[in-house]
């Protein structure tokens, strides 16, 4: 047992905050300390709020608990069962929606480490299944489960809206507690194993680092990502998976790859291997199921769809509160 008393001579503890939260009552804004490279998403935030005058996170309404897919595995015993304290978003986000320049990734990234208490993780760090996870019970303490969105039918083509209920409609599955890090997965066709690890929050960026610079190269126009067209997007969202599937491979055949070496392979991978290795790593890693099953208006038929993420997730309509009518 440590004594608590402190003898004249001993070090003065060091604050257990700095990082999390700003110095804001009447302390002067935190500088961004780029001694050591790039600053992480945490030091940006902290100086963010401070610059924008938010206020101290702590002091807001609204608090809750989850507890993350990976149950904390990942992240030795910083978070013990994965339970971390969360803030339903409030003006200050939607402040930093309407007025932040850059991506949207960027910008939900931001949304959701804003609205994270006392996490003792760098959001960098933090596995992209668990920053989902997240972002997902934030939206629904915020504006309740249900989400309304547009999405065009596979069959007949045409374009209807849907609504679920998120809390219904998606499957939490949790880490599997025997998991490691890098872990084997065997591919069929390639008739080879590939060592795949997870990806964390700061993958995010080089995946948008990768799918901006393929834009350009192609000599487009960037737009937002709104007024896209539906190809555009799609193709947009197929690089970005490969991309990220590359990211997580980190060894072919018993051999060491970088991620251009890891890419040409997931290009040249047959769609069979390339299914089974998504499925390995969703029964490892867990995470949020995001297929939906959603019927077209039109020709009746059942979509299966990755919940697409429209100006409704952040800004629905009326929310229905859950009181009884009088
Ligand atoms: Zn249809």
């Amino acid at each position: 047992m440590e004594s608590n008393t402190q003898n004249p001579g001993d070090k003065p503890e060091q604050s257990k905050d700095i990082g999390d939260e700003a110095p804001l009552d009447g302390a002067s804004p935190p500088m961004l300390d780029l001694s050591k490279g790039m600053p992480t998403d945490d030091a940006i935030h902290a100086h963010n709020r401070a610059a924008l005058g938010l206020s101290n996170k702590k002091a807001r309404p609204g608090v809750f608990t989850v507890e993350l897919p990976s149950c904390g595995y990942p992240y030795g015993d910083s978070i013990p069962g994965g339970k971390v304290k969360l803030l339903p978003w409030s003006t200050e986000e939607e402040t930093l929606l309407n007025n932040m320049t850059g991506d949207t990734p960027t910008k939900l990234s931001q949304i959701i480490s804003n609205c994270v208490l006392d996490c003792p993780v760098p959001m960098d760090d933090l596995l992209l299944s668990d920053r989902m996870y997240m972002m997902l019970m934030q939206r629904i303490r915020t504006f309740g489960p249900e989400y309304g969105f547009t999405f065009r039918c596979q069959f007949c083509g045409a374009t209807s809206r849907n609504s679920i209920d998120l809390d219904e409609s998606l499957d939490r599955i949790e880490m599997d507690p025997d998991a490691r890090e890098p872990f084997d997965v065997e591919l069929i066709d390639a008739e080879t194993t590939v060592s795949v690890r997870f990806l964390r929050g700061r993958d995010e960026l080089d995946v948008l680092k990768y799918v901006n610079q393929r834009e350009s190269v192609r000599g487009k126009r960037r737009r937002g990502i709104d007024e896209e067209d539906e190809a555009a997007k799609r193709r947009r969202e197929d690089a970005a998976s490969q991309y990220r599937l590359a990211l997580q491979i980190i060894a072919i055949g018993g051999e060491d790859v970088d991620t251009e070496e890891s890419l040409r392979f997931v290009k040249r991978m047959t769609m069979g291997d390339s299914n089974d290795l998504r499925i390995a790593i969703d029964e490892v890693e867990g995470g949020v199921d995001t297929t939906v099953s959603v019927k077209c208006a039109v020709c009746r038929a059942e979509n299966e769809i990755t919940l697409p993420f429209s100006g409704e997730f952040f800004r629905p309509g009326r929310r229905r509160r859950r009181t009884k009518a009088k």
